[in-house]
């Protein structure tokens, strides 16, 4: 058994170098490597047929020949995406699944497979008009579609039992991790931001089976880590990659705690289990629609349900005294989402803070005094909140 450092750091590997660990993987066990996009397609399917699903991170390199594919006015993932394809950092990847949900993924995947025209991109187009009639048959059709193309490119059949397999596999990863965000939450333990997001981020990229082990493992040693106090902080939004963790830490620097998010590579990304009875790809269908009704995406329509009831109402659960919203530079279901935010934090007197993320960097010194000046609201009496985590 290792120690928490030890664990930590096997996975911190993983987390710096996902590519890396997946052709790791692929020479360990022959299997194939699907790399997957965010932020709705559904892993499970791609491990019932037997290959590694790595969800595909943005990456660290500055954009060199992805320039050429992508107006700079395009999110930094999706530039990172095209500039990965661009220099080959995908070439152990034996395909690359999507389910859209925004026009700039759309543009990454169709400059992709320019970059790569040998590599399979399958798409598949899971409607953001969550309400309508012909909605849920049609996503149906696309499982069944992608289950397809996924058992053609692995020649194996995925059959109900190593879907549920898998599933069950899935759901328990999830469960364990949201074990740590109630705990999280109620102060029993201390986990730094950088941390939980690890947690996280290494369930997108590890093989499922090792990352439920490790933090089998490394459950019971955290509750020994130094407890810290400050101001409760939950952070929003951040869609489909990780924001990066100088700001994380710049943030708890200041004095914030956080105890709680909806950011994509954290709560929302394992929000919600797959049910584990029924036909297996009727439940992932029914997975796509309880996600978003768990915790509410500013990329799908869905009339009883809207992000800022489901921010205001997580506040009121994990006690914070403030919301930092962090957005990616150009992402634009974000922009258009975001005056809806702050109007119902405004109403309701929550102290709240808007970060824009920039692939290129960011001026961390600059936004610390936001931030500074954000927690000392806090502290020195906006309205009513709990300061110690
Ligand atoms: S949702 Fe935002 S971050 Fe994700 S691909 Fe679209 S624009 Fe980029």
């Amino acid at each position: 058994m290792g120690g928490v450092q030890e664990l930590i750091a096997t996975l911190a590997r993983a987390a710096r170098n996902p590519l890396s660990y997946a052709r790791d993987w692929k020479q360990r066990t022959q299997g194939k490597v699907v790399g997957v996009l965010p932020m709705n397609f559904p892993q499970e399917l791609v491990h019932a047929a037997g290959a590694l699903p790595v969800t595909i991170q943005e990456g660290a390199a500055p954009i060199t020949l992805g320039r050429g594919f992508l107006f700079e006015y395009y999110c930094g993932y999706t530039r990172s995406l095209i500039d990965q394809a661009a220099t080959g950092q995908f070439d152990d990847l034996d395909a690359v699944f999507l389910v859209d949900h925004c026009v700039a993924l759309l543009g990454a995947a169709d400059a992709m497979r320019f970059a790569m025209p040998d590599k399979p991109i399958v798409l598949a187009q899971f409607s953001a008009s969550m309400d309508e009639p012909w909605n849920r048959p049609d996503i149906s059709r696309n499982i069944g579609y992608m289950r397809q193309r996924l058992s053609e490119l692995c020649q194996v059949e995925i059959t109900d039992a190593r879907l549920s397999n898998s599933v069950a596999l899935y759901n328990e990863n999830r469960r364990l991790l949201r074990q740590l965000y109630d705990l999280r939450r109620s102060g029993e333990l201390t986990l730094s931001s950088v941390q939980m997001q690890l947690l996280v981020q290494t369930s997108m990229i590890m093989d499922v089976e090792e990352h439920t082990r490790i933090i089998t493992e490394l459950i019971p040693l955290l509750g020994s880590q130094e407890r810290r106090s400050g101001v409760r902080v939950h952070l929003s939004g951040h869609f489909c990659h990780a924001p990066p963790p100088d700001l994380l830490e710049m943030i708890e620097s200041c004095g914030g705690i956080v105890v709680d998010d909806d950011l994509y590579t954290g709560f929302r990304y394992i929000s919600t289990d797959v049910p584990a009875t029924g036909d297996p790809a009727d439940a992932l269908m029914a997975w796509y629609f309880a996600r978003n009704a768990n915790v509410p995406c500013a990329t799908r329509a869905q009339k009883s349900v809207d992000w800022e009831t489901f921010l205001a109402a997580a506040v009121e659960k994990n006690r914070a005294g403030a919301v930092i919203m962090l957005m990616p530079k150009f992402c634009e279901p974000h922009m258009l989402y975001y005056p809806e935010l702050r109007k119902e934090l405004d109403r309701r007197g929550i102290p709240h803070l808007l970060i824009e993320t920039e692939h290129e960097g960011l001026p961390l010194e600059s936004l610390r005094t936001r931030v500074e000046a954000l927690i000392e609201r806090v502290q020195h009496g906006a309205p009513a909140s709990p300061v110690v985590a």
